[in-house]
């Protein structure tokens, strides 16, 4: 399922050759992948333009068909996943220090290079997780961009006890698990009227869940920012204890509107994550069994990619959206 043009908005079927696996990468068979919210973006021109046409997908869950010349580390057989981070220079400043999420020259799946939405993918191996074993595939899928970067947003709420998720989709349903597993107290915040999604955070362990224009019964320590609207970024700000921050998880929102200094003040800080690196990924796909994280998931066929896409976009889906072959 190819995105075109810049503004098709849709996905097209389309027949391609399988891809073949270069020195140092391998083919992988996608059994499943997830529908993030960046496809979304990528769909609707939000994103900063790259070449297309271009297959999304960067929730990749699959087995290896052919390993690449100079592969050591999977062979042919192993189930994988292939998740946004697909290539760093490994030589510049950020990727010596412990920071190649940050990397100009980083390529990211289902972006620049074709991504899971296919019955084939062909990934940098150097970049490609063995997963852990009591996930379906479908079930695996959302642990690669929900959970990972879920995961490396969470990190940095640091020690906070009270957390706070703003917008309760597939990343935060995973973080919920995560953080109820190490004695957190989570406050979910959905849309206003959005019962049945509040009836899902509770069901979960959250402490709390309301509408995201409702102040929580307690000022809290963090709080994550997965849903793209800005002004749940003063909102958030608003219900920070002192020293507390404000972490936006995902690569697009909405304008963020001004607010008075006061609200920053006393040590309260706002703070952007961006992407995944293959550390994050290694740490989370050790810790989800332990939790053990659950996934909720709604499958579709690869060929009804667009009806999966219309249902995130209308908030149809409880937990994550996934493709499944
Ligand atoms: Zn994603
Ligand atoms: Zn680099």
């Amino acid at each position: 399922m190819v995105l075109e043009h810049a503004d098709a908005r849709v996905l097209v079927a389309s027949e391609r050759e399988v891809p073949i696996a270069l020195p140092g990468e391998v083919l992988v068979r996608v059994r499943a992948c997830g529908v993030c919210r960046t496809d979304l973006h990528l769909l609707d021109g939000d994103l900063p333009a790259v070449e297309l046409p271009i297959v999304p997908g960067h929730e990749v869950v699959g087995v290896v068909e052919v390993v690449g010349d100079g592969v050591t580390g999977l062979r042919v057989g192993d189930r994988v996943g292939i998740p946004w981070l697909g290539y760093t220079c490994r030589a510049c400043a950020y990727c010596t220090s412990g920071r190649e999420n940050l990397c100009r020259g980083a390529r990211f799946t289902g972006y620049h290079m074709d991504g899971g939405f296919a019955e084939y993918a062909v990934a940098d191996a150097d970049y490609t997780f063995l997963l852990p074993d009591g996930y379906t595939d479908a079930e695996a899928a959302p642990l690669l961009c929900a959970g990972l970067i879920g995961y490396r947003a969470y990190r940095m709420t640091g020690e906070a006890v009270r957390l706070g998720l703003y917008g309760f989709g597939a990343a935060a349903h995973i973080i919920a698990q995560v953080a109820v597993h190490q004695k957190r107290a989570v406050y979910a915040f959905t849309s206003p009227g959005d019962e049945s999604a509040q009836a899902f955070a509770r069901s979960l362990g959250c402490a709390w869940a309301g509408a995201s224009t409702e102040a929580p019964p307690v000022p809290l320590d963090a709080a994550i920012i997965f849903a793209p609207a800005g002004h749940l970024v003063t909102e958030a700000l608003s219900r920070l204890a002192p020293g507390g921050s404000v972490v936006c998880a995902g690569i697009h929102m909405s304008d963020v509107p001004s607010f008075p200094y006061h609200q920053l003040w006393e040590e309260r800080v706002i703070r952007s994550v961006a992407n995944l690196t293959r550390d994050d990924a290694r740490e989370f796909l050790a810790l989800a069994p332990d939790v053990p994280v659950k996934t909720h998931v709604q499958t579709y066929p690869l060929a009804d990619a667009n009806r999966a896409i219309a249902d995130l976009r209308d908030g149809r889906v409880e937990g994550a959206a996934v493709l499944t072959l």
